[in-house]
């Protein structure tokens, strides 16, 4: 069994006082659970990772980073690398979170690189792949799928895949309020599972973790998780409410 995984992606939101009032939260209220029986990750913006590796202190929360650069250092203005990241504490990394994709426009080749860099640097990566409203209403969820997975999985080694979290996130359910049933998580799940024994085999597919995100909340956590699939969630709005991501934790621990 693996041990479910729960990430909380605070996107562009709080600032010097509250990132670490969120984290002194979470830390203090999940004491518990985390880590014991329920891994844990806090994803706060660039600029409050110090500030919040401090104030999780000893507690056996996370930190990762919303995004990071291909490369581990050079001129590349505004950007900011895999080893820095881990120099001030990060062990994780978001890759082709769905508004890096469709926002700010990043393609499936930049996030395979973006991958790669993050495993070479030290970091492990959470891959997020998902369709769009209109894909899974034409009958394209599974092709949208299939493409992100071989795409930003391209040339990467069993070994390098072994680090990476994979997060279906439904474009659809992201921040909307609308959540993916646990059936049709469990679909999608299912096939990641299949492509990537594919790729590369049973055992490593079995082996990666495959967290759930769009809408997740207190009161449809534990419906998610009972998918055999489903090893965890990505939340973001609930995770920005020290009261609700602990009452997720919680669900999960269970
Ligand atoms: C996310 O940002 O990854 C996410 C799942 O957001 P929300 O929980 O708000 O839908």
């Amino acid at each position: 069994m693996k041990k479910p995984f729960v990430a909380g992606n605070w996107k562009m939101n709080t600032d010097s006082h509250t990132s670490i009032e969120l984290a002194e939260s979470i830390a203090s209220g999940s004491l518990e659970f985390a880590g014991r029986r329920v891994h844990v990750a806090v994803i706060p913006p660039f600029v409050y990772i110090p500030a919040v590796v401090k104030a999780l202190g000893t507690s056996s929360i996370a930190v990762g980073a919303q995004d990071i650069y291909t490369e581990p250092q050079g001129a590349f203005t505004g950007e900011i690398s895999a080893s820095m990241l881990k120099d001030i504490g990060c062990n994780y990394a978001l890759c082709g979170h769905s508004e890096r994709r469709h926002v700010i426009g990043e393609t499936d080749e930049l996030i395979n690189k973006k991958v790669s860099a993050s495993v070479s640097g030290g970091l492990l990566p959470i891959l997020c792949v998902g369709e769009l409203l209109e894909e899974r209403q034409a009958g394209r969820t599974n092709e949208v799928i299939t493409r992100q997975i071989n795409s930003d999985l391209a040339g990467l080694s069993a070994e390098k895949v072994s680090a990476v979290t994979l997060a279906y996130e439904p474009v659809w359910a992201i921040g909307t309020g609308q959540t993916a049933t646990p059936q049709q998580a469990q679909e999608v799940h299912a096939l990641i599972r299949k492509l990537l024994g594919e790729m590369y085999d049973n055992q490593l597919a079995e082996e990666i973790r495959i967290l759930y995100g769009g809408s997740a909340k207190p009161d449809n956590a534990a419906d998610l998780m009972h998918q055999p699939d489903i090893n965890g969630l990505l939340v973001g709005g609930a995770s920005l409410n020290a009261h609700d991501f602990i009452a997720i934790i919680k669900s999960l621990s269970e």
